[in-house]
């Protein structure tokens, strides 16, 4: 059987990539399973879809933005009935569970209908001149053609918080998804379009980051960058998009800590930890990979979560028994193991899991066991860098002070938990925590999509996604002033007498 090919989307023609190239979307749990195979793209495919995009912007920066967001709008109805469908299409190339891209397509249902609301929104400011029949306001502008790059994590959830926002606030865009599940972005994308959206508005390429994401960075008529990816690679996109002066907003990777005082529900906490390092395969960037546990209680929630882990069941995430997929590709899985190995050296004690998983039902996909490591200290590897896969470290701590202390030890800061009933210890975790989320009595993920997502530290450069925080990248801040005096007034020289 031959695979389904697919084309970039440029101008609202969908065509071949200029290099000629193309490359296979695999199934991570059945290396069988061909979803489809995709144009591997160089810079002059990104070079079309920018111009492509400039010249659709010269249109579409004047649709009134209610008008926008109606056709977001509609763009989420399609999508919830597509819902099923898409989810299923994302388990096959990403791995996840299907009730976690059902969870994927929801979020980018609700960014759609809340982005759309900011249609009729978008506020700016009117406030006094200091001069008389002056009258001052700001108002919010596109920022031009958006250049967006994407990861494999969150195959459609993250592509919407980015195309999303941008669209309503009138801008264009050329938007590259990660080559491990390109299929996602292009039934969004297909969506924007059955509602409406306009040939030229988005403008998909996709291919390998070097080659198909380097040249959407430094192209000049590309005015901003969102990436959401690794930190090895965010600080290249950073440091290319400071030598053209342009805005870039990086999302970025985290080490998420999870805390457990002694007076902690912790069955509740067992949920959450279970939940937190281990859904989505422990590939999100707020997954649970430490736990600090209050020296009281960590002998029985050690005991408690080694259990719970071995009790998962792991497999095909299109099977809805299941309850943890197979990792992205061989990459993520030797990384695993890489680190598994480093925590052992270290000192740290393996209590479960440690190494893939191959025999039978796995020997077609990319599966690793549920892996914890207990007697971890702050300063080894494996507490302080991001394994992107299903480990998990346990920190013994012998109070609140010194948990927040490690918690804070680390150059990530992302998400981050406290489970306790002590409401002093709640806010003061809120106000201590270094990171962009903190959660009181649940896991370390869960972002909903109206609030700022984002973190600090080597997470992120200072931006956020989702809410009104999004609405901030996507647009420039013009301040405009009409003077209705029929006279020259000089602000801070004349006095408005
Ligand atoms: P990655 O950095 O390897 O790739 C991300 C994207 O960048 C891909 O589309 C890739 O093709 C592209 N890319 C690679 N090299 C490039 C280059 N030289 N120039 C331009 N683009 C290039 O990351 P990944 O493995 O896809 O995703 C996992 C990482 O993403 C983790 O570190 C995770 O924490 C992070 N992440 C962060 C957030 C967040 O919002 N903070 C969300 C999800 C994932």
């Amino acid at each position: 059987m031959s695979n389904h090919l697919y084309k970039n989307l440029i101008g609202g023609e969908w065509v071949p990539a200029r290099t000629g190239k193309t490359f296979l979307n695999v199934n991570p749990a059945d290396s069988d399973d061909i979803v489809g195979e995709f144009p591997s793209s160089g810079a002059e495919d990104v070079d079309a879809a920018v111009t492509a995009a400039a010249i659709a912007w010269q249109t579409w920066r004047l649709v009134p933005a209610p008008k926008r967001a109606e056709i977001l709008y509609r763009t989420g109805e399609i999508l919830t009935q597509r819902k099923e469908q898409y989810a299923r299409e994302m388990t096959r190339e990403m791995g996840k569970v299907l009730s976690e891209t059902r969870g994927d397509v929801q979020e980018a249902i609700d960014t759609a209908y809340y982005m759309a609301g900011e249609g009729r929104r978008l506020f700016g400011q009117t406030t006094p001149s200091e001069l008389r029949s002056k009258f001052a306001m700001s108002v919010r502008m596109p920022v031009g053609v958006v250049g967006m790059i994407a990861p494999w994590n969150f195959p459609m959830a993250i592509p919407s918080w980015k195309l999303f926002p941008a669209l309503v606030c009138g801008n264009t865009c050329v938007i590259k998804p990660a080559e491990d599940t390109p299929l996602s972005t292009f039934n969004l994308v297909q969506s924007l379009m059955d509602a409406g959206l306009p040939p030229g508005v988005v403008n998909i390429v996709t291919g390998f980051g070097p080659d198909a994401g380097a040249p959407i960075v430094s192209h000049p008529g590309v005015r901003a960058i969102s990436f959401t990816g690794s930190s090895e690679v965010g600080r290249m996109v950073g440091q290319t998009a400071a030598g053209n002066f342009k805005p870039c907003s990086l999302e970025m990777g985290g080490k998420n800590a999870m805390i457990v005082l002694e007076d902690a529900n912790i069955d509740l906490a067992l949920d959450g930890a279970l939940w937190g390092a281990f859904g989505t395969t422990g590939q999100r960037c707020t997954a649970t990979s430490r736990i600090l546990l209050h020296k009281k209680i960590a002998a029985e929630f050690t005991e408690k979560l080694v259990a719970r882990a071995d009790a998962l069941k792991v497999g095909n995430g299109l099977d809805e028994a299941v309850q943890m997929g197979p990792q992205i590709n061989q990459q993520q899985i030797e990384t695993s193991i890489r680190y598994c190995g480093i925590a052992q050296k270290e000192g740290a004690k393996l209590l479960t899991g440690g190494s893939p998983l191959e025999d039978g039902t796995f020997d077609k996909g990319h599966f690793f066991a549920p892996t914890v490591f207990a007697g971890v200290k702050p300063g080894m590897r494996i507490a302080r860098e991001e394994v992107f896969g299903p480990v998990v470290a346990l920190i013994e701590c012998t109070d609140f002070d010194e948990a927040i202390e490690a918690a804070n030890s680390i150059q990530y800061g992302l998400s981050t938990a406290l489970y306790s009933r002590d409401v002093n210890k709640a806010f003061r975790a809120i106000r201590d925590l270094e990171a962009g989320i903190t959660y009181v009595n649940a896991p370390t993920i869960g972002a909903e999509v109206h609030l700022p997502f984002g973190g600090v530290k080597q997470t992120g450069n200072g931006h956020r996604e989702g809410g009104t925080g999004a609405l901030d990248f996507y647009t420039t801040w013009k301040s405009v002033y009409v003077d209705y005096s029929d006279k020259l007034q000089r602000a801070q020289i004349d006095t408005g007498e």
